[in-house]
């Protein structure tokens, strides 16, 4: 069922409830009619409504039911696969989302154990074929990368339905049920069901919740199934119904490139490619063919090959198993016996963000794919979908444990929309990256994608479909003609110098880069559950598409940075944690960063006071230079008496010329620092806090929580 069918659902519902008021800001663009009114409060009486409800069991939405559950928060998630695809897509995870499953249990090392050995996937190759010259590559790891200076945790590269059997088993561990269809009788939700088979095709929200359509297949029969929640996230990936059904458009470039993904099994050719020359992605450029390789694992000869597609001269039928081996065959220049294609599917790229991801009254959200939808270069289409999750649960959980209005939940827009805007424009410049290798061999895909859409909706529009297919395949082939080894070769004129343009490009990083650290770890909310330094609002520097490296900063809205530190209450332990470790992950927890000076022990004092006032924990950490601290515990003990909820730590420096910490943060140690749940900086102050503590905290906590004292 559609829009229609909605709105008839609507129609019938608010002839029943003419009192309530249907906003027709909401309905802008004339699909769908929500009931909207005001609730500023969350109330957890009605048990028959569910507090959230997930739609949408990829990486996103299980991701956040994971982080909900372990904040406490009941949720359930409704999925409309039957089982979960095998389809590898997203494989490469960014140094923030393995922050993220640091916290999740012990997920990151989990993943680091798991995926191939780096050393296999650091590369990426460009050849005139798999076996045949290498035209260069980049080695995408630094050093630094592996010294876990900036962050407790690295990159991965690990399979999309890896990672989805892994958060399936966290929700498990959480005591969440998976469930069929078939298996479940009509009583009401509880919070803790991954329902599969189960598709949202109607939304409708009254009063204080939401009412949800889902329909199943029983018995043979479609059936419906009616869920209320009082929050409806839709983490439904890039065709989004929940974000169709709310109204909200997409805002940006629609059909960037148009491509057809096949994946295929060839041990041999994993063994080949191992022993030879192993990388993550080969681009592959020959008389022949064209394509990306994505080697999801060379050990189990897992691949992924991306070719361009050209609909409407070219149709699936076009890519049948066997036309997919003769052209993988092809770009490997030998013979294989063995093989496998699995899947074929066709994926065309967008580059478009939602213009709302909050919508009636803070009540319906949409996060991950169905909130933006990005090219893959640069990988940041799931990471910043696991993100999304990281911002929203805390805020989720603040709301449903009456410690803050909906209103907070609105920050998830203010803050996670520029993240995505910008991560759109820097996968945008990244695909322009990959272009420019292409470009340089004399094979500028914006030619070709002109060329077809002078074939589609120009003048080669008025020729017969057939031939306007040979035209197209005439064009690719004269096109792939620069590619011939007569012509791309050190000797020819022209062959040298596009070899030579190459080599710079490669050498001076201008082609598709991987890895990302300054907006990775170093992406900043410029306003939303923050206050803002007064003197210094940056904006955001505008994407480069080139590797920079990441500068630690506690500007607030940034990432709390990362140090080791020594916790002093376990003196038998010399272990270190990193500072994004004291916070919890189950708990909606702040922490404030001081150091033991008399003023921010009396700030510590009026932040615990305070924050118990407002119904939200608040851990202090003292934090104490490397090496002075003997006695610190009985200072804390006696100057924060009766207050418990404090942790004594020290620095725990890699070497005496490493930066202190409140240098590192550029700040100095009358300073304090306060993080949110999600290690982002609420609120700092470089300097003691001179006038009130109390009229201080209870003015910070209140902007944050947006609480109105
Ligand atoms: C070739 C390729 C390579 C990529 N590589 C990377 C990478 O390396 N790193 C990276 O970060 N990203 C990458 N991405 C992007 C990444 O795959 C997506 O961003 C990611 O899958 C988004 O996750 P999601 O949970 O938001 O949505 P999805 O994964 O699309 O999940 C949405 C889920 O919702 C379900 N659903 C849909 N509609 C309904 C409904 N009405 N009712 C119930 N359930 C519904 C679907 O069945 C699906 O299970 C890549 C993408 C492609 C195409």
């Amino acid at each position: 069922m559609g829009f229609l069918g909605f709105i008839k659902g609507f129609s019938s519902v608010y002839r029943a409830k003419p009192r309530i008021r249907a906003y027709p800001s909401f309905c802008q663009h004339g699909h769908c009619y929500i009931q909207c009114r005001t609730f500023s409060h969350f109330k957890d009486h009605d048990d028959s409504v569910l507090p959230v409800l997930i739609v949408g069991a990829g990486p996103v939405g299980l991701v956040l039911s994971i982080l909900l559950t372990k904040l406490g928060i009941k949720c359930s998630v409704l999925e409309k696969g039957k089982s979960f695809s095998h389809h590898p897509q997203a494989h490469f995870i960014n140094n923030r989302s393995m922050e993220v499953f640091h916290k999740l249990d012990g997920l990151a090392e989990e993943i680091q154990r798991s995926q191939p050995p780096v050393d296999l996937w650091r590369k990426f190759v460009y050849c005139t074929s798999l076996t045949g010259p290498v035209l260069g590559s980049v080695d995408h790891m630094q050093p630094q990368d592996f010294e876990k200076v900036v962050s407790p945790v690295c990159v991965a590269h690990f399979s999309q339905y890896k990672l989805i059997r892994l958060l399936l088993k966290k929700l498990e561990d959480l005591n969440f049920l998976i469930c069929k269809p078939e298996g479940l009788n009509d009583e009401p939700f509880r919070g803790g069901e991954l329902l599969m088979g189960h598709e949202c095709v109607k939304i409708n929200a009254t009063g204080q919740s939401v009412n949800v359509t889902a329909s199943h297949l029983k018995e043979g029969k479609y059936t419906e199934r009616n869920i209320s929640c009082n929050i409806l996230v839709g983490t439904d990936g890039a065709a989004s119904t929940i974000r169709k059904l709310a109204g909200i458009e997409l805002r940006g470039e629609k059909d960037l490139q148009k491509l057809v993904s096949v994946h295929f099994l060839s041990r041999d050719l994993g063994q080949y490619l191992l022993n030879e020359r192993p990388g993550m992605l080969f681009f592959i450029f020959n008389t022949e063919a064209i394509g990306v390789l994505v080697a999801h694992d060379l050990k189990q000869g897992e691949f992924v090959l991306q070719m361009p597609f050209y609909p409407p001269q070219q149709s699936l039928d076009d890519f049948s198993p066997e036309t997919c081996k003769q052209l993988i065959l092809k770009l490997v220049g030998q013979e294989l016996s063995d093989i496998d294609v699995i899947d074929i599917k066709p994926w065309v790229m967008h580059a478009e963000v939602a213009e709302k991801f909050v919508s009636c009254d803070n009540r319906i959200i949409l996060a991950g794919d169905a909130a933006h939808r990005f090219p893959p270069a640069g990988g940041f289409g799931m990471n910043t979908g696991i993100q999304d999750a990281h911002n929203l649960a805390w805020k989720i959980a603040a709301f449903v444990k009456g410690i803050a209005p909906s209103s907070i939940l609105h920050t998830y827009e203010t803050e996670r929309r520029p993240i995505a805007i910008f991560n759109t424009a820097l996968s945008v410049q990244n695909f322009r990256a990959a272009m420019a290798v292409p470009a340089t061999l004399g094979l500028d895909p914006t030619i070709a994608n002109s060329v077809h859409q002078t074939i589609t909706d120009g003048i080669g529009s008025i020729l017969p479909s057939g031939l306007q297919r040979a035209v197209l395949d005439g064009i690719f082939t004269i096109g792939r003609a620069q590619l011939s080894e007569f012509l791309l070769n050190e000797k020819n004129l022209l062959g040298s110098s596009r070899l030579a343009k190459l080599r710079r490009l490669f050498e001076e990083g201008k082609s598709l880069q991987l890895q990302f650290p300054a907006e990775d770890l170093g992406f900043r909310y410029l306003e939303g559950a923050l206050i803002p330094d007064s003197d210094s609002v940056r904006a955001q520097v505008p994407p480069t598409g080139r590797r920079r490296d990441y500068i630690p900063s506690s500007d607030p809205g940034s990432r709390l940075p990362h140090m080791n530190v020594r916790m002093l209450s376990n003196s038998f332990s010399e272990a270190c944690i990193s500072t994004l470790d004291l916070l919890p992950g189950d708990k909606v927890e702040f922490l404030l960063f001081i150091a033991p000076l008399e003023k921010s022990y009396h700030l510590a004092v009026a932040a615990l006071k305070v924050a118990e006032e407002f119904k939200v924990s608040v851990k202090v950490c003292i934090l104490w230079p490397t090496d002075t601290v003997k006695g610190a515990e009985t200072r804390s003990k006696t100057t924060l008496a009766p207050w418990e909820n404090y942790i004594d730590v020290a620095e725990a420096k890699k070497s005496s010329n490493s930066f202190s910490w409140w240098s590192m943060c550029q700040m100095t140690d009358k300073g304090a620092i306060l993080v949110r749940p999600d290690e982002h900086i609420a609120w700092r102050a470089k300097s003691s806090i001179d006038d009130d503590p109390i009229l201080e905290m209870k003015r910070v906590f209140s902007a944050i929580l947006k609480v109105n004292i």
